[in-house]
């Protein structure tokens, strides 16, 4: 039998809560995620760095401001996706996140997945990307190309933090980020095409229907 799947706001105070890992001791606070609850693209990043730890919202700072006009190149904001982060607090000095760490923080993102149930997952860098695809293969050979976990279309794009001082990953993000942007459109334009043929296949049973009775 299917479990229920918990809402937002119980995961948000599961997280809040949580002292699982070190990292609990060296946060300001916790970085759920924001955006759409109802999103059909869920992006996750990384870690909390420090503006993410100071104001509890993730990709803010520089990487945010990446981020947004990334996302403007898809045809996206800010309220069409929800962004989350492997991990829920900041690791000391922005360092790696440690396999341990995720191990202990992977459920949240797991329930956050279930209770949003996006239809694309775009991971931003190595270890989200490793994480949802269950890959060693890295985020230089992977990035831009979908990949089918579950039921999920996953796009792997390099983080946004990469571009800052790599001009190349800069045009990698852009090109993935228009991608991105057409696999949305060519995905309405499939469902369009499911709704009208739909309706004309309803149009003909019901005029089958109406000859029967004549
Ligand atoms: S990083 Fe995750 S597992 Fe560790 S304390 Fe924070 S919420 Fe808990």
């Amino acid at each position: 039998m299917n479990k229920q799947p918990k809402s937002l706001e119980e995961i948000r105070a599961q997280v809040e809560a949580c002292h699982a890992c070190p990292l609990a001791d060296g946060r300001t606070q916790t970085v759920f995620g924001a955006g759409n609850p109802q999103a059909r693209v869920l992006i996750i990043g990384e870690a909390p760095g420090k503006n993410e730890d100071a104001q509890g919202v993730p990709f803010v700072g520089a990487a945010g401001k990446k981020l947004n006009a990334l996302l403007d190149i898809a045809g996206l904001d800010r309220d069409d996706v929800f962004i989350a982060n492997v991990l829920k607090c900041r690791p000391p000095s922005n360092r790696d996140p440690r396999p341990e760490e995720i191990e202990l923080c992977s459920p949240f993102l797991r329930d956050q997945t279930r209770a949003i149930d996006p239809e694309f997952i775009v991971t931003l860098g190595n270890f989200a990307t490793r994480f949802i695809l269950k890959t060693e293969v890295g985020i230089t050979l992977l990035h831009g190309q979908v990949q089918q976990a579950g039921k999920f279309k996953v796009f792997p794009i390099y983080h946004p933090a990469a571009a800052i001082y790599d001009r190349k990953k800069q045009a990698a993000l852009e090109e993935d980020f228009a991608t991105l942007g057409c696999l949305i459109r060519e995905a309405d334009a499939a469902a369009g095409a499911t709704t009208a043929a739909d309706a004309a296949a309803a149009a003909d049973a019901a005029a089958d229907a109406a000859a029967a009775r004549s």
